[in-house]
């Protein structure tokens, strides 16, 4: 084990340089805070940059009618009633002066004839609201925050920049002094050397953690790191049991399951159908949006024409409406060839429009199926894409029940309830990341001095974290992985029951045990074998608090489906599953209660209900 290891001092540490880390950076520097922002690949190839079809931001350039109230409804009907108010309020009113932000700090927008920021169709948003370039969004907003960050000037009290990036660089586990959080170790991915950071405080801004299961959307990165780092400093993780799986990633290549296929596209009127040509989505149109769907695919095709007061058509209903409804295709006969639903946008749309709104899906069904999709139906199916549960915050700080930790972005948990809209994700990384940079500024700034490093503690977290090296011939931690993965495919996926519930969590808990003592040859510069140790502890921590969440929850809503229990109960629509490391080291589990909702939203909430 490497005895020597550098120390870094900061005011503020951001964990992650997506979107929510980058936008938290910024915020943290312009409050005057001296800020790292780390990162496990290179800045500007965060997950974030794969984003496809969006930003959510009731700007109302394309539906005048639109506005915070009927977005924070949407969000709400999206997320089935358990999303924290607080948040999904913050985030439709702030959302709208995020958008105009990047578009100030340079972002391209595609544009409206008169000149005003675009915005797309997307499941369950009643108006056209997504702020988009073409279905690279994501990169857009990356590149707009990154120059910001590089831009960032020098730290008056330092010598160093005010945002200083260290990429290339995972952490491992946060270090904790007196109940607060005092920083981070972690180390070089390139020469395995160890990093200590120490700082008055934290922001997690890890991301997703897709990678539990085989077949996902998210990239290597999403490993769910700060979910775990969160957990085993003694954070609480909220609405684990709520997976999105995607309606549509491609289901063939093998080599390429899983990779998303935009939402844009059923937004740009691509339409879904079995192998009987017939559009079923029709026949899965639930109660709940009975009123706001169109009866015909003539009433349909006017909402995507913008006919005024036309309903959308049941291909942009929620994700996990139409995910269920692609399964259910399949398992009675109906599916595509290779057990997907077709989607067809050829049909639809000239060539030449399908290559100008969706350039990355022609060229990605090119490129890796030979498919052209303005000639063609696309083969889709669901793949693990988002997770709605992470760690539990204030609203309005994004503090954890951990002093000094924050979180933002996909890692943080409340805003989507049991499932996310598309296009709510983008806009939560700049709201909250902001939210989450200022009050870690703030956090720093009335808590002056930085913690006093405690050395056994740092001593004993890189004992464990080079561990495996003293274990030639253990285990390798990619069959473990490979393990879990299935587990979690065939017991935790789309369709769940009490039965395989239980069997995930006994196979998790062997595969922990397997986990203890894997062993890694060769040395620590860049050893794969060993970066895969270090992964899968966080895949456990966040696999087991899914199928523990999972089990408690004997109904189906948003992203849980239950075979065992397919109705939505109201009993269940009072609490979210709330998660935490016990004493005894064990996952403890317990329901919270929803807080009270101002008269004024539920009233906005009961008015579209009843249409
Ligand atoms: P990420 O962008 O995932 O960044 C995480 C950062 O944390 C990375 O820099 C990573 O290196 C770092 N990190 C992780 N672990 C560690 C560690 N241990 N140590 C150091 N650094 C670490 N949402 C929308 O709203 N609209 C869309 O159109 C849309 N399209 C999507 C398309 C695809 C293909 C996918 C997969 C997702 C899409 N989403 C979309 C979802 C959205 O992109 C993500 O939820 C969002 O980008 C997550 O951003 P983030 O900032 O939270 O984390």
């Amino acid at each position: 084990m490497p005895t020597n290891y550098d120390v870094h001092e900061y005011d503020v540490l951001v964990i992650g340089a997506g979107g929510a880390g980058m936008r938290a950076a910024i915020e943290s520097a312009q409050k005057g805070m001296h800020t790292a922002l780390v990162c496990k690949s290179l800045l500007g190839k965060a997950h974030t940059v794969m984003a496809e079809g969006g930003m959510a931001a009731a700007l109302g350039n394309v539906e005048k009618k639109d506005n915070w109230k009927v977005h924070f409804v949407d969000t709400m009907f999206g997320g089935k009633f358990l999303n924290q108010w607080r948040m999904a309020q913050l985030h439709a009113q702030e959302s709208p002066d995020r958008a105009r932000e990047l578009e100030s700090w340079g972002a391209v927008f595609d544009r409206t004839d008169d000149g005003q920021i675009l915005q797309r169709n997307f499941g369950g948003h009643a108006y056209p609201r997504l702020a988009h370039v073409g279905d690279r969004t994501g990169l857009e907003l990356i590149r707009t925050l990154q120059e910001r960050v590089v831009a960032s000037g020098r730290h008056p009290h330092t010598a160093e920049k005010e945002i200083k990036v260290h990429m290339e660089c995972t952490i491992y586990r946060l270090l904790k002094t007196d109940g607060r959080v005092s920083g981070a170790v972690g180390y070089w991915r390139e020469t395995g050397k160890p990093i200590v950071f120490r700082a008055k405080s934290v922001v997690l801004a890890t991301g997703g953690l897709g990678k539990c299961y085989r077949v996902t959307s998210n990239s290597w990165e999403g490993t769910g790191d700060g979910h775990a780092l969160a957990y085993m400093a003694g954070a609480e993780l909220i609405d684990m049991e709520f997976i999105q799986f995607h309606p549509t990633g491609m289901v063939w290549p093998p080599s390429v399951r899983g990779i998303l296929v935009t939402e844009g596209v059923r937004g740009e009127g691509g339409v879904l159908k079995n192998n009987k040509d017939e559009r079923f989505m029709f026949g899965y149109i639930p109660e709940l949006y009975k009123n706001q769907t169109a009866d015909t695919p003539e009433e349909g095709e006017k909402y995507i024409k913008k006919v005024p007061g036309a309903r959308r058509p049941p291909e942009l209903l929620t994700r996990d409406v139409v995910a269920r409804a692609i399964v259910r295709e399949v398992k009675e006969g109906r599916g595509s060839p290779h057990g997907g639903a077709f989607l067809d946008i050829a049909s639809r749309l000239p060539a030449d429009q399908i290559k100008k709104k969706l350039p990355s899906m022609y060229h990605q069904f090119m490129a890796l199926g030979n498919l052209d999709i303005t000639q063609e139906p696309m083969e889709v199916g669901p793949t693990c894409h988002y997770a709605m549960g992470g760690v539990r915050v204030n609203p309005e700080t994004q503090q954890s029940s951990v002093p000094g930790l924050f979180a933002a972005g996909e890692v943080a948990g409340g805003l989507h309830g049991s499932n996310r809209l598309g296009g709510n994700s983008l806009s939560d990384l700049v709201v909250f990341g902001r939210r989450a940079g200022l009050y870690a500024a703030e956090f720093a700034q009335k808590n002056g001095t930085l913690p006093p490093l405690d050395t056994n503690q740092l001593e004993s977290c890189l004992q464990e974290m080079y561990a495996p090296f003293e274990k030639p011939k253990g285990e390798n931690a990619f069959i473990v992985t490979s393990a879990l993965q299935d587990t979690m495919e065939a017991n935790v996926g789309i369709a769940r029951q009490e039965e395989e519930l239980k069997q995930a969590l006994a196979d998790i808990a062997g595969l922990k045990d397997r986990a203890a003592v894997l062993g890694v040859a060769g040395d620590s510069r860049f050893n794969p074998g060993w970066h895969q140790t270090i992964s899968l502890d966080f895949l456990l921590v966040c696999s087991e608090a899914i199928a523990k969440s999972a089990l408690e929850r004997r109904e189906s809503r948003g992203g849980h489906m239950r075979v065992d229990h397919l109705e939505t109960l109201d009993e269940y629509g009072t609490f979210n599953h709330v998660v935490w490391r016990g004493e005894d080291g064990q996952m403890q589990l317990r329901r919270e209660p929803l807080t009270a909702m101002p008269a004024e939203l539920a009233a906005l909430i009961e008015e579209k209900k009843n249409g």
